[in-house]
């Protein structure tokens, strides 16, 4: 303990031992029942309290770095007509202060009745409180499962006063508490930290999980489920709702002229086209297997479906980008009933394709469902 001069005042030995336990019962219910969120707001409250009525000139919190390395002046109370010096006190090298930092490791407090009856060993620590001005300070270690993470401290700024045991155990207290706030603060964060990531790694792998690796287009787990949802919407809304098989001509020729990476660059680039022209509101494209893709519009008519399948086919004649592709087409337009389900709407609209085949392929054919 870095215990100072005999000098006598009345600061602190003011206030009752009754009127601290009371303001210390107010003050630990207040931060045990802040949430995370209020943490910081409590802890400037608590500095606020302890410096109340003129007890102190200055109250604060340092935080260590965890290589004991730097210190930062994370809060601070200051009373009326004294200086803050919160934002000079940011990341301080604690090798500037060596004496009181190993004071403050060793003892866990330290105590200055009078900054200048400090010995000459003191040195910066000494310089640092005259040129705040401060003729009194106490601090006191806060510890988080037994390691030293900072420590609350007070200043008497142009007076001072004459510690006593009872002020360092208050001080104590206050420094127990808030260290118990910042422990609560951080294992929230870091819990909140490590959910928003579990999330995010969640969302990555259900999305992963409907993904087309190839294509990046939804695959056919997704395809179950868009289709499922859309029939139900539009089942219950009445609405129409159009799905196109779309079956890549003569794939099998093209695979072994290009090889399998020209098939697979082939797929990519009528991937690309079918994302392009099915890209209003609600349209979504589907990787169904192999060279068959699948596009569901909710709330498209038969007459729009037709138009549309006419465009997807002038679009992939047009595209020049890999060996020339054409495509055959299945279409189906209905108003889904409670019983249908994505199996026979898959099934029908395959049987669609098998007959635009027949007729010579590149070409659509539309059914009626049923
Ligand atoms: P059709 O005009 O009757 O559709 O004839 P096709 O040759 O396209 O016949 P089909 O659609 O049955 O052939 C699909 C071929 O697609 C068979 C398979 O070798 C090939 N294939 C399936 N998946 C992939 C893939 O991921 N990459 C590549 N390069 N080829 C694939
Ligand atoms: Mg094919």
């Amino acid at each position: 303990m870095a215990q100072t001069s005999d000098k006598p005042a009345s600061v602190s030995t003011e206030d009752s031992a009754a009127s601290f336990a009371y303001l210390i019962s107010e003050l630990s219910t207040s931060l045990i029942n802040a949430a995370p969120d209020e943490a910081e707001l409590h802890i400037e409250r608590s500095l606020a309290a302890l410096g109340s009525n003129d007890r102190k000139d200055r109250c604060y919190v340092f935080l260590f770095t965890d290589d004991y390395r730097h210190m930062t002046n994370t809060h601070e109370w200051v009373n009326r007509g004294i200086s803050s010096h919160k934002d000079d006190l940011q990341n301080i090298p604690l090798e500037a202060m060596p004496w009181f930092f190993t004071s403050m490791r060793a003892d866990g407090k330290v105590v200055v009745s009078c900054t200048d009856q400090l010995p000459d060993v003191t040195g910066g620590f000494k310089e640092e409180l005259q040129r705040e001005q401060i003729q009194s300070m106490l601090a006191v270690g806060m510890y988080l499962e037994g390691k030293l993470i900072g420590f609350v401290g007070c200043d008497l700024v142009q007076r001072s006063t004459l510690w006593s045991d009872e002020d360092v155990r208050q001080m104590q207290l206050v420094a127990d508490m808030i260290a118990n706030t910042i422990a609560r603060h951080r294992t929230e964060s870091q819990l909140h930290q490590v959910q928003s990531e579990l999330r995010a790694a969640n969302e990555r792998l259900a999305q992963l999980a409907h993904e087309d690796s190839l294509t990046g287009l939804i695959n056919r787990r997704g395809l179950d489920a868009v289709l499922e949802t859309e029939l139900r919407r539009t089942q219950r809304k009445q609405q129409f709702l159009s799905v196109l098989m779309v079956d890549i001509d003569h794939f099998k020729a093209l695979n072994d002229k290009h090889g399998h990476l020209g098939g697979d660059a082939a797929l990519c680039s009528v991937a690309g086209i079918l994302l392009k022209t099915f890209q209003r509101s609600g349209e979504k494209v589907a990787r169904f297997g192999g060279d068959e893709f699948v596009v569901i519009c909710p709330v498209m008519s038969a007459e729009v479906a037709e138009q549309r399948a006419t465009e997807l086919l002038q679009a992939i004649a047009s595209n020049t980008s890999v060996a020339p592709v054409t495509v055959s087409i299945g279409v189906l337009s209905f108003i889904p009933a409670a019983d249908t389900t994505p199996g026979s709407v898959l099934r029908q609209v395959d049987r669609a394709v098998y007959e635009a085949k027949d007729k010579g392929r590149n070409c659509f054919v539309r059914r009626p469902f049923g």
